[in-house]
């Protein structure tokens, strides 16, 4: 029987971390296994559903890469996929249950007559699992359609699972509790259940359950609601979609090696529920920034430069012909993508900010205006201009004058770029070339 998973989403709010990675899982589980991922939307709460909600789970899992065979724009033998959309599917089996005498109407409401005995669930994650039915006040039969005609999850979940075939759930640890009501129905509607792997919950650095509002917690971009204020999803603020997806497969499963950096592919090869942790997982912005550090350095030059150039240009920063080669320079030197434009600002624009600390340094060193001046003069004077030839005049400038080569390389940085650290000083003096180097120089001696 070939595998079938689905992501079963409500779309009452944004795609949040911890559905994109049960989005993940599912994908990587069927794609492992040569099956079907399906994307159901179990949009019946009316009241709580959005088109907004709707579109950014269907960005936010474009964007990760995560595309389904069977659902929203793809078809599929199983449809409609969407809950709103299957009334007649739940009209027939409820019809089941009543023939079979499992449902009593009580105050307009139907309920599932449970069967008295112990459930049994085996859990691929978290293992045996069970709940005793035989005591009726702990578990008083449940309402599966309102009185208002509409069906509650329960019922809809299962007999989705049943009608589309869903050989594989895999979801949040939330569910757990629910499941053996949901086997129940299962045997109740003689259907087979599909396998169940819930995943552990996700929690802040600090240990506090990771909720909708936590800083990281929606792929997507955000509006304001209420007193919480608009956020960039991941996205705006300079990851790669590769690398949330690594980081967020790290949330709860673990290669079992040393190895934590790789792409969909490998992730496709090495994922596997038994690696899935029981424990709960710790949501860590480090972490997460290191990862896209990774990423960012698996990037050809040319590719990272591309990535990085929606930044530079939002930032107002002039694109030359230089850019493909200045956005290299930092490709080593940046987590995010949105810490390039300032990276490499002062190779492209004019203007550039002087950082008050480093000119401090600069002034504290009394050699530094007489050396920075005489190494003007000699870079004005270089018949030709490289790199390398501006690195040894800095060398041949400072012998002259009785210093070391280091006393200089500072200054000239900070004179070049504003700052103290940055690219390597040859790639600073290349890009910027003999006439910008000389003005810069000039310029900040005249403001020692
Ligand atoms: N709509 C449910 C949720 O978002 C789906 C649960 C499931 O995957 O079975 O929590």
């Amino acid at each position: 029987m070939s595998v079938r998973t689905r992501f079963a989403p409500s779309p009452t709010g944004y795609l949040h971390v911890g559905g994109a990675r049960t989005a993940l899982f599912n994908y990587l589980f069927a794609r492992k296994h040569g099956g079907t991922f399906v994307l159901r939307v179990e949009d019946t709460d009316e009241a709580r559903n959005t088109q907004p909600a709707r579109d950014a789970i269907f960005t936010g899992m474009h964007w990760l890469g995560l595309d389904w065979d069977e659902g929203e724009g793809k078809g599929g033998d199983y449809g409609p996929y969407n809950q709103s959309e299957r009334t007649a599917i739940y009209d027939k089996w409820f019809e089941v249950l009543r023939e079979k005498g499992r449902v009593y109407e009580e105050e307009g409401a139907w309920r599932f007559r449970f069967e008295r005995k112990p459930v049994t669930m085996n859990d691929l994650v978290c293992g045996e699992v069970t709940i005793d039915y035989r005591d009726e006040s702990n578990t008083p039969d449940m309402v599966i359609r309102r009185s208002d005609g509409s069906y509650v999850f329960h019922f809809v979940n299962v007999v989705d699972d049943l009608e589309m075939k869903i050989t594989h759930v895999i979801r949040g640890e939330d569910h757990l509790m629910n499941t053996p009501k949901h086997l129940q129905l299962f045997e109740a509607l003689d259907a087979p259940a599909p396998q169940y792997a819930h995943i552990p919950l996700i929690l802040n650095p600090d240990g506090s359950k990771m909720s909708k509002s936590d800083k990281g917690a929606s792929i997507g971009d955000t509006p304001p609601v209420g007193e919480i204020p608009a956020s960039p999803g991941y996205e705006r603020q300079g990851f790669l979609a590769s690398a949330v997806v690594n980081f967020i497969a790290l949330l709860g499963w673990s290669s079992k090696s040393d190895d934590e950096i790789f792409t969909m592919d490998e992730l496709i090869e090495r994922f596997s529920l038994e690696a899935v942790n029981r424990a709960p997982a710790r949501f860590d912005h480090e972490k997460c920034a290191w990862v896209n550090q990774q990423h960012l350095l698996k990037l050809s030059p040319e590719s990272f430069a591309e990535a990085a150039r929606p930044f530079v240009a939002e930032a107002g920063l002039p694109i030359d012909d230089r850019y493909p080669a200045v956005a290299a320079v930092v490709r080593e030197k940046v987590r995010l993508l949105s810490e390039v434009p300032a990276a490499i600002g002062f190779l492209l624009a004019d203007s550039f900010d002087l950082d008050p600390e480093a000119v401090e340094k600069v002034r504290g060193n009394a050699a530094a205006k007489d050396l920075l001046a005489a190494l003007a003069n000699d870079f004005a004077k270089l018949s030709e201009w490289s790199a390398d030839a501006a690195k040894h005049q800095i060398g041949e400038t400072a012998k002259a004058a009785g210093a070391k080569p280091g006393q200089l390389m500072f200054p000239v940085r900070v004179a070049l770029s504003g700052k103290s650290g940055g690219p390597d000083l040859g790639d600073i003096l290349g890009l910027l070339g003999q006439e910008k180097c000389v003005a810069r120089l000039r310029a900040f001696v005249a403001s020692l």
